[in-house]
C-alpha cells in the first residue's frame, strides 16, 4: 500500500497491488476510502497510481504531479512533437493534425453550435476554455458567436492571436478574472481531465456564465470502454499494474456517472450526456499488431453500443445549464 505520496521506480519495500487501499481524500466527495486501480504512470522516476473513490467512483491520478510539472507538459513541444515523452498523445503532432482537420473542426463547431442553440434563443458571448491554437474558436466566430479564448500555453495562445486574429487570454483557469455573468456559453473540449482542480475550475466557469448559460464539456472516457475494463480486470487478477510510460496528462478519468456528479456538485444541471466512440482508424494504437487488431475490433463494438444504447463509449459530451445558485 503506497502510504507515502509516491513510490520511486525500483524502490525497496512491499509493492502495492491493485485493489489496495491508499491514503488520501476524494476531490469530489471528500471520502477517504480510496482503492488503487490496476494502472499507474511511470513518471520521472516514480510511480503515480490510478485511484478510485469507493464512495462516488471518481478515478484520478494519485498523487498528482507537482504544479510546475503539470505546467511543463504544455510548452511548445506539446503542440509540435509526437513521442512517448511529449506531444498531445495523439497519432500525430497536434498542430499537424489540427491543420489537416479543417473539415473535422468545422463539423465539431457546427455540433457545438447546434447543442448550444437547443438551450439558448440566440448566439451570444462564447468562451472556449483551453482553446489551444484556436481552430474551433475561429469556426465558432464564423457561425456568429462573439468569441474569446482562455489558454494555458503561451505558444498556442500566441498562434491564436497572431495567426487567427482571435481574442485569447493566457493563464490557468483560476487566474483570469472575468466579470460575473459575462458569458452565455462556455465550451471545454478535452480540457477538464487535464485540470488538477476541476471543482474550482468549474466554480470559476459558473461565476462567469449568466444564469441559464450553457456549459458544454467533452472528455475522453477510456475506463468506460468494456475493453478497458476487461484489460484492467486481467491485470487486477494477476496482481499487476498496467504501467503507462507517457506523462500523466489526464489527471482524472471521468465516466458518465462521475462527470454528471461533478457538474451537479458545481451548480450545473446536466441536460444531455451523450456517449460516442473514437473510430478505430483514429485511435493512437501503439502496441503489438495483435493487440492493436484486438483493440480496433473491440472499438467497433464500442461505436455500436454508444450509438445504439448510449453506453460503453470512450467519448462523453455533456451539456449543462448553469443553475441560479
Ligand atoms: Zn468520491
Amino acid at each position: 500500500m503506497p502510504t507515502r505520496a509516491a513510490r520511486r521506480e525500483g524502490e525497496a519495500g512491499p509493492e502495492p497491488r491493485p485493489g489496495d487501499a491508499c491514503a488520501g481524500l476524494c476531490p469530489l466527495c471528500a471520502s477517504s476510502s480510496l482503492r488503487l486501480q490496476a494502472f499507474r504512470y511511470a513518471f520521472r522516476g516514480r510511480h503515480l497510481y490510478g485511484a478510485t473513490c469507493s464512495s462516488c467512483a471518481l478515478t484520478f491520478v494519485h498523487p498528482q504531479p507537482a504544479a510546475a510539472e503539470i505546467e511543463s507538459f504544455y510548452r511548445q513541444d506539446y503542440y509540435t512533437e509526437c513521442s512517448a515523452e511529449c506531444g498531445a498523445h495523439g497519432p500525430r503532432a497536434y498542430m499537424d493534425l489540427a491543420r489537416d482537420s479543417t473539415a473535422e473542426v468545422a463539423r465539431r463547431a457546427r455540433q457545438v453550435d447546434r447543442l448550444l442553440l437547443r438551450h439558448q434563443p440566440a448566439r451570444g458571448r462564447f468562451l472556449e476554455v483551453g482553446c489551444g491554437p484556436g481552430f474551433l474558436l475561429r469556426d465558432m466566430a464564423r457561425l456568429g458567436w462573439d468569441v474569446s479564448g482562455l489558454e494555458i500555453s503561451e505558444f498556442a495562445a500566441r498562434y491564436a492571436r497572431e495567426q487567427l486574429g482571435l481574442r485569447v487570454e493566457v493563464g490557468p483557469l483560476e487566474a483570469p478574472t472575468l466579470p460575473q455573468h459575462s458569458l452565455d456559453a462556455v465550451f471545454m473540449g478535452d480540457v477538464l481531465e487535464h485540470l488538477p482542480q476541476p471543482l474550482s475550475a468549474l466554480a470559476a466557469v459558473h461565476a462567469w456564465l449568466s444564469p441559464g448559460g450553457i456549459l458544454c464539456v467533452a472528455v475522453p472516457s477510456t475506463l468506460n470502454l468494456l475493453s478497458a475494463q476487461l484489460g484492467l480486470a486481467l491485470f487486477r487478477v494477476r496482481g499487476r499494474f498496467k504501467t503507462l510510460r507517457i506523462p500523466p496528462y489526464h489527471l482524472f478519468e471521468y465516466t458518465p456517472r462521475t462527470l454528471a456528479a461533478l457538474l451537479s456538485a458545481c451548480g450545473f444541471e446536466v441536460v444531455a450526456l451523450r456517449q460516442s466512440a473514437v473510430p478505430p482508424g483514429r485511435m493512437g494504437l501503439r502496441h503489438s499488431p495483435v493487440e492493436n487488431l484486438a483493440k480496433a475490433t473491440l472499438q467497433v463494438g464500442a461505436q455500436i453500443s454508444a450509438r445504439l444504447c448510449n453506453r460503453w463509449g470512450d467519448r462523453l459530451l455533456a451539456v449543462a445549464v448553469r443553475r441560479a445558485h
